[in-house]
C-alpha cells in the first residue's frame, strides 16, 4: 500500500521500533528515519547534511529535499516528501539511478574535502596562535628579569 502522507514526530533519539506512516526526526542528531512509503517495511534513513538531505519545517508540514530514492531496496521506490505529503515519482531507469549515485558520491566527496580543509585551517590557526603565545611569554619572561 503506497502511503500518501507521513506524520512528522520530533524526537531526540531514534526509537528502536519505527512505526509505518511516521517520520521520526532527530534534530540533535541531524537525521530522520521512516519506513519506506511503499509499504515494503524497509527503514529509510535520511541524514541531514549539505551532501545528504535537507529538512524544512514549514506551516504546512515538513519537506525533505532532494527526493528519496530507495535504489538499494527491492521496491526501488522513489518519492518526494513535501509538506507531509508523499509525491510519488516515476521509477528511474538503472541508467538514471547510476547517474544519481555518481552525483551523490561526488557531492559527498567534495563535502568531506571541504570539512577536511576547514579542519586543517583550524589546526594551522591553532598552531599559529600557540606559537605567538609562546613567543609573547618568552618576551615577558625576558623583560621580567
Ligand atoms: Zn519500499
Amino acid at each position: 500500500m503506497r502511503m500518501r502522507s507521513v506524520t512528522p514526530v520530533f524526537v531526540e533519539f531514534i526509537p528502536d521500533h519505527i512505526e509505518e506512516g511516521l517520520l521520526y526526526i532527530s534534530e540533535p542528531y541531524q537525521t530522520a528515519i521512516h519506513k519506506c512509503c511503499c509499504g515494503c517495511g524497509e527503514e529509510v534513513v535520511t541524514p541531514f547534511s549539505p551532501a545528504d538531505w535537507r529538512l524544512t519545517n514549514g506551516d504546512k508540514g515538513v519537506s525533505i529535499t532532494p527526493s528519496i530514492g530507495n535504489w538499494n531496496y527491492k521496491c526501488k521506490s522513489h518519492y518526494f516528501i513535501r509538506n507531509n505529503q508523499i509525491l510519488w515519482a516515476g521509477r528511474m531507469s538503472s541508467q538514471q539511478i547510476e547517474q544519481v549515485r555518481k552525483r551523490d558520491i561526488s557531492d559527498k566527496q567534495s563535502y568531506i574535502a571541504q570539512l577536511n580543509t576547514a579542519k586543517k585551517e583550524t589546526k594551522s590557526r591553532n598552531w599559529f596562535t600557540s606559537m605567538i603565545k609562546s613567543i609573547l611569554s618568552l618576551f615577558e619572561s625576558i623583560f621580567r628579569k
